[in-house]
C-alpha cells in the first residue's frame, strides 16, 4: 500500500511539474505576444504621424514655390497637428513609466474645475478643431484638492479619444454634477459607442476594441493612464454608452474628501 502511495505522490508531483512548466511556457508565450503586439503598435504609432510629417516637409521645401498660400498653411497645419500627437504620445509613454515605477510625486493644490478644463480645451485645440465642444459646468461647484497637471492629462487623454473616436461635426460635451458628496465630471461623445463586452477592459494596458482600426493610431495606454492618475487623485473612472443616442460617456468621480471648500448652497457639516 506505502509502494502503491509513493508511486501516487511521484506521479501527483510530476505531474504539477509538468503543469508549472506548462504555465510557465505559457506565460513566456504570452509576454512574448504582448511584447511583439506592443512594438508593432508602437512602431507604427510613431511611423505614422512621422512619414506625415517627413511628406509634408519635404514638399514644403521642395515644391514650396508650386503652393499656394493656402496650401502651404495646411502643409504647415499637418506638420504642426502630428508633432503635436507625436508629443502626447511620448508624454503618455512617460506617464506610464512613471506610474509604474511609482516615481509620480503629487503637487495637490485647489483646483476650479473650470480652468482645468479650460486649459485641456486649450491644449487639444487643434484635435478639436472639427468637433462642436459644449461645455455644460453648474455654478457652484466645490475646488478639488489635486494635482492640476495629473487632472489635465487625464481630461486631455478623455477629449483626445472623444474627438478620435466619433465624427468630425459631432458635438462632444463636458458636464460636471455634484450633490455634496461627491463631484462627477462627464465626457459624453457622439461615437459609435463601446461594445458592451469591451466597457470594463478599455483601461487595461494596450487594449483596444478594433485592433484592426489602424485608421486611428493609438496605443491602448491613454485610458489605463488615465485610470492610473484618477485613483492617485482619490477618484475612480468608468465608462457607460449612451443611453439618449449612440456615444460613450466616461465618468471621473471624486468623493467629498478631495473637495476644499463646500459646494454652493451646501448647509451640510
Ligand atoms: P487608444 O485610443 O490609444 O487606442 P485608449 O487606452 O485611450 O487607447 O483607449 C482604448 C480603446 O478604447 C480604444 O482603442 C478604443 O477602442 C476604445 N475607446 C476609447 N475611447 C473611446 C470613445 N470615446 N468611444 C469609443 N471607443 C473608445
Amino acid at each position: 500500500l506505502l509502494a502503491a502511495l509513493v508511486d501516487q505522490a511521484a506521479v501527483a508531483i510530476e505531474r504539477s511539474r509538468l503543469a508549472a512548466e506548462m504555465d510557465a511556457a505559457r506565460l513566456a508565450a504570452e509576454t512574448e505576444r504582448l511584447r511583439t503586439a506592443l512594438l508593432t503598435s508602437l512602431s507604427h504609432d510613431l511611423k505614422t504621424p512621422l512619414a506625415s510629417i517627413t511628406g509634408a516637409a519635404t514638399s514644403l521645401r521642395e515644391y514650396g514655390e508650386l503652393y499656394d498660400a493656402a496650401a502651404r498653411e495646411e502643409l504647415a497645419v499637418t506638420i504642426q497637428g502630428e508633432s503635436e500627437r507625436l508629443s502626447r504620445f511620448v508624454a503618455n509613454l512617460l506617464d506610464m513609466t512613471r506610474l509604474k515605477a511609482g516615481g509620480i510625486v503629487l503637487k495637490r493644490e485647489p483646483v476650479d474645475l473650470g480652468e482645468a478644463v479650460g486649459a485641456a480645451l486649450q491644449r487639444m485645440r487643434g484635435v478639436l478643431d472639427e468637433h462642436q465642444v459644449a461645455v455644460e459646468l453648474p455654478a457652484g461647484l466645490p475646488m478639488l484638492d489635486l494635482d492640476v497637471v495629473l487632472l489635465e492629462q487625464v481630461l486631455v487623454n478623455l477629449l483626445d479619444n472623444a474627438s478620435k473616436y466619433s465624427a468630425p461635426g459631432s458635438t462632444i460635451v463636458i458636464g460636471a454634477a455634484c450633490d455634496g458628496r461627491m463631484l462627477e465630471l462627464t465626457i459624453s461623445d457622439e461615437g459609435s459607442g463601446i461594445p458592451a463586452e469591451d466597457l470594463e477592459r478599455v483601461f487595461e494596458m494596450f487594449y483596444r476594441v478594433n485592433k484592426g482600426d489602424r485608421q486611428r493610431a493609438g496605443t491602448g495606454l491613454g485610458l489605463s493612464i488615465c485610470r492610473g492618475f484618477v485613483e492617485v487623485l482619490g477618484g475612480t473612472i468608468r465608462v457607460a454608452n449612451r443611453s439618449d443616442r449612440s456615444g460613450a460617456v466616461f465618468t471621473v468621480t471624486f468623493p467629498r474628501s478631495v473637495f476644499t471648500t463646500l459646494p454652493q448652497g451646501d448647509a451640510a457639516e
